[in-house]
């Protein structure tokens, strides 16, 4: 085993607190990454907020994250020490399932081997993930970093950005598209850059009328707020995608009759159970959606079309000492747009 350092939560607080934590040997497909950026992804809230209530074995957040190959193993020919590379919320697949034929690792049947919390399918082992200093993962599901993107504000593209990817892609949304996207967080302000990218119209609808000169600078070019009906009313019918990125628990009938007819809602932001009236559905022959995270193959093209059209994500970045403090301020939503974590911190003593 490699021994590094990283970030972990033992059970008993959510507090995470500097540990030193084991690496797999490498394996021949495998590479070691020098982690220097980890995006503080929402899923790492819920997942320590998991880890109290059952106070099992140790946690290590962190999916989203961008570094260094330092080493690679015996079969990797595609990376050599010193690449810089990314690596998301999904580390392995079966490989052989209808859905990892299909280029979606991220739906494989066998359920896809999570960056952390996930089980190993080799050796059984529990995953921990990039709030560490390095990183020990199967080429496969690394991703070539494109010249020209920054690492530290590239880091959450891996996660929320993959997400609003996906779907964006999927809804074939292009030059003539009408998209509004609900929210303007992690995922909503990547997904505004991108929609206007990829050449849609794009408006978003967020609860606090404040945010209209961000979303202008994001790239939208319409701003409703959610509360006022008669700014709701105005644009019934109107959005071809409606990208919900709303983490907390909502009524969905107002963003599904702001989607033009045969147009989709695609709810992203938060997932359980939901209650639609089918009525909202029936008018306009509407579509509800969901998708997230990312198969290899549109991971790595997102990566590129962000290089060409110079998009990153909004970040705040903080010495990864300040873990704590990120986690607290993401909780109260006091972000614009995300928390960046750099690891460089973990090589100093203390
Ligand atoms: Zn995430
Ligand atoms: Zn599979």
């Amino acid at each position: 085993m490699r021994s590094t350092t990283g970030w972990q939560a033992d059970g008993a607080t959510r507090t995470l607190r500097r540990t030193t934590l084991e690496r797999r040997d490498l394996r021949p497909d495998d590479i070691a990454v020098r982690v220097e950026y980890c995006g503080v992804c929402h899923t790492d809230l819920h997942a320590l907020q998991a880890h109290t209530d059952d106070a099992n074995g140790m946690l290590v957040p962190g999916h989203e994250f961008t570094g260094v190959v330092t080493e690679v193993g015996d079969a990797v020919s595609g990376f050599t020490a010193g690449d810089a590379v990314a690596v998301g919320n999904i580390v392995d697949s079966c490989g052989t399932c209808p859905m990892c034929r299909a280029g979606q690792e991220n739906f494989c049947r066998e359920f896809p081997t999570l960056t952390y919390g996930g089980t190993d399918r080799q050796d059984g082992s529990t995953t921990l993930g990039g709030y560490s200093r390095e990183y020990v993962v199967d080429h496969q599901f690394a991703y070539r970093l494109p010249a020209g993107l920054d690492p530290a504000a590239t880091a959450p593209l891996l996660c929320a950005g993959v997400t609003v990817w996906e779907p964006l892609r999927a809804l074939g949304v292009g030059p003539g598209s009408t998209v509004a996207v609900a929210g303007l967080g992690g995922l909503g302000h990547l997904a505004v850059k991108m929609a206007a990218a990829l050449g849609a119209t794009t408006t978003v609808i967020s609860r606090t009328p404040d945010k209209a000169d961000e979303a202008r600078e994001l790239g939208a070019t319409g701003f409703v707020v959610s509360t006022d009906p008669r700014q709701l009313e105005a644009v019934r019918d109107r959005f071809d995608v409606v990208i919900d990125t709303i983490s907390a628990p909502h009524d969905l009938a107002p963003y599904l009759r702001v989607v033009a007819m045969d147009g989709t809602l695609s709810h992203l932001g938060h997932l359980g159970p939901v209650t639609v009236d089918t009525i909202d559905l029936l008018i306009g022959r509407k579509k509800l959606s969901s998708a997230g995270s990312g198969g290899r193959s549109s991971t790595a093209a997102m990566l590129r079309f962000c290089a060409e059209h110079h998009i990153t994500a909004d970040v705040e970045v903080l010495p990864s000492s300040q873990v704590n403090t990120a986690l607290e301020r993401l909780e109260r939503n006091d972000v614009r747009y995300r928390f960046v974590l750099d690891m460089s911190d973990l090589d100093l003593d203390y």
